[in-house]
C-alpha cells in the first residue's frame, strides 16, 4: 500500500498547504504522540492542517485512498482515538487561532487550541467561558464531550456556550 501511496502522497502535497509527516520523518514519533503515553499507534501518514481547506483536502485524500481516519485536537482522549494504526491522522494541533469580538463578547477558536491558549487570549479582555480543569486539554475535543470545569456550576457546560461551528463533514464538504 505504501508504494501505491507514494505517487498519491506527492499529488496530495500539491493541494495540501500544511505539513505532511511520514514514518521516516525525524518528527514522526513526536507528532504521533498524545497525552496518554501508553498509546503507541503508527499512522501511515499524518496531515498537519493549517486551515479548514487543508482539512477538506485531508478528508478527501483519506476517502480516495480508503484510509482509516483519526482526528487529533489536543490529544487528551485517554483511549487514544486521536491517533490510528495504518491510517491517516488528521492533526489539527497547529491551528491555534483565537479571535475575540469585544462588541458581542464572543470568541472564535481554531481546533488545535488548548484550554490555556484560549484562556490566555480571552483573559486579556476580562472574559472567560466554562472549560475543563486541565489546561493542556484541547478546546475542540472537550467541547465535543460536553466540557465540565471550574465555571460550570454557574454557567453550564462548555457545549452550552457553543454558538456555532464550522464543520467539515465526513464526505469532505
Ligand atoms: C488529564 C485530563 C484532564 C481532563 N480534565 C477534564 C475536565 O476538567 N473537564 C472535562 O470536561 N474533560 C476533561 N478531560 C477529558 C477531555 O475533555 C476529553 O478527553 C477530550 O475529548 C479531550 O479533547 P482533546 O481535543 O484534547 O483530545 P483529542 O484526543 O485530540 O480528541 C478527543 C476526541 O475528539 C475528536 N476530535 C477532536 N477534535 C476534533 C474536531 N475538531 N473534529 C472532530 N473530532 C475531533 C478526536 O478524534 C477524539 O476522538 C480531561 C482529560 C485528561 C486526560
Amino acid at each position: 500500500m505504501e508504494a501505491l501511496l507514494k505517487a498519491d502522497i506527492d499529488e496530495f502535497k500539491t493541494h495540501f498547504l500544511g505539513e505532511v509527516v511520514l514514518p521516516d520523518d525525524a518528527n514522526y514519533d513526536e507528532v504521533r504522540q498524545i497525552w496518554n503515553a501508553m498509546i503507541d499507534r503508527k499512522p501511515t501518514l499524518i496531515a498537519r492542517c493549517t486551515s479548514p481547506e487543508d482539512v477538506v483536502q485531508a478528508i478527501q485524500f483519506g476517502r480516495t485512498q480508503n484510509l482509516l481516519i483519526s482526528i487529533r485536537g489536543g490529544g487528551h482522549n485517554i483511549a487514544g482515538n486521536a491517533v490510528c494504526d495504518d491510517g491517516l491522522m488528521i492533526d489539527l494541533s497547529l491551528m491555534k487561532g483565537v479571535h475575540v469580538d469585544l462588541t458581542t463578547r464572543r470568541a472564535s477558536v481554531e481546533p488545535g487550541c488548548t484550554l490555556n491558549e484560549f484562556d490566555e487570549v480571552v483573559q486579556e479582555h476580562g472574559l472567560a467561558t466554562p472549560l475543563g480543569i486541565n489546561s493542556t486539554t484541547g478546546v475542540a475535543g472537550l467541547t465535543l464531550g460536553g466540557g465540565f470545569g471550574w465555571l460550570s456550576r454557574k454557567y453550564g457546560m462548555t457545549v452550552d456556550n457553543l454558538l456555532s461551528a464550522e464543520v467539515v463533514t465526513a464526505d469532505g464538504s
